[in-house]
């Protein structure tokens, strides 16, 4: 319920700020035209926020649904890389394309599940600049896989790190914001399709983000 209540005036905001941003479109005055941005932005993650929350309580619930449709995999990886790419400025994301894969699954949440991995790549690796994103087909299975060159993750957290509200505290994760929800979120999305979630990582040196999916997720 407070989701809900917290999405109203935030609804309410982006169109005001879309409404000025079109007003100010051709407008001589730079700095406005580029706060509105900027504010759209912020509006945006706020909303990833408030969705995370929702559907954790959709989760407890039982409330979450999968729907279903079909879709090219690689034309969602593309948008979820330039959405995150406008968020976080910062950093370069590689992506080299991925075999024509027409997928049936919840096209939303596998998004969500995509840029969870790489917004926290991005949001992990304060230090280093580039992200790659990579997808393969085997085993009647895609996988897609998100590296980054980042601090890593010791062992003994790499194995909680996927449990609800989990996050890693040091001196490296201090000043990053987050809950620990995206990546429980993003495990029961990808086990709920019948696929798995698993990572690698060595501390300091960098971490990669997996999550497979049967290719006949139209039967599951
Ligand atoms: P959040 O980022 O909001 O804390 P997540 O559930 O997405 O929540 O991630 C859980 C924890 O896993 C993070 O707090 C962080 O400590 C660790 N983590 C996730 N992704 C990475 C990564 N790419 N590199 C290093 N640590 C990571």
């Amino acid at each position: 319920m407070v989701s809900h209540e917290l999405k109203t005036p935030l609804t309410s905001l982006g169109a005001i700020i879309q409404v000025a941003n079109l007003k100010l479109k051709n407008s001589e005055d730079k700095f406005l035209s580029g706060a509105m941005q900027k504010g759209a932005l912020q509006i945006k993650r706020m909303t990833n926020m408030i969705n995370g929350f929702l559907n954790i309580s959709r989760l407890e619930s039982g409330k979450i649904h999968i729907d279903k449709q079909e879709f090219d995999l690689c034309e969602l990886i593309l948008e979820a890389i330039e959405e995150t790419q406008l968020i976080f400025g910062s950093h370069e994301i590689h992506f080299d394309g991925c075999p024509l894969i027409r997928l049936n699954a919840d096209r939303d949440k596998i998004e969500s599940v995509i840029s969870n991995f790489i917004s926290n790549a991005i949001k992990y690796s304060p230090k280093a600049k580039d992200v790659y994103v990579m997808c393969k087909t085997e085993d009647q299975k895609v996988v897609v896989s998100v590296k980054d060159e980042g601090m890593g993750i010791e062992p003994g957290d790499l194995e909680r790190i996927f449990d609800r509200y989990y996050r890693v505290e040091s001196n490296h994760t201090r000043h990053i914001s987050g809950f620990g929800i995206g990546l429980y979120l993003s495990s029961e999305i990808i086990e709920r399709h019948g696929g798995k979630v698993w990572a690698e990582s060595q501390s300091g040196i960098g971490s990669v983000f997996h999550f497979s999916l049967p290719l006949d997720t139209g039967d599951a």
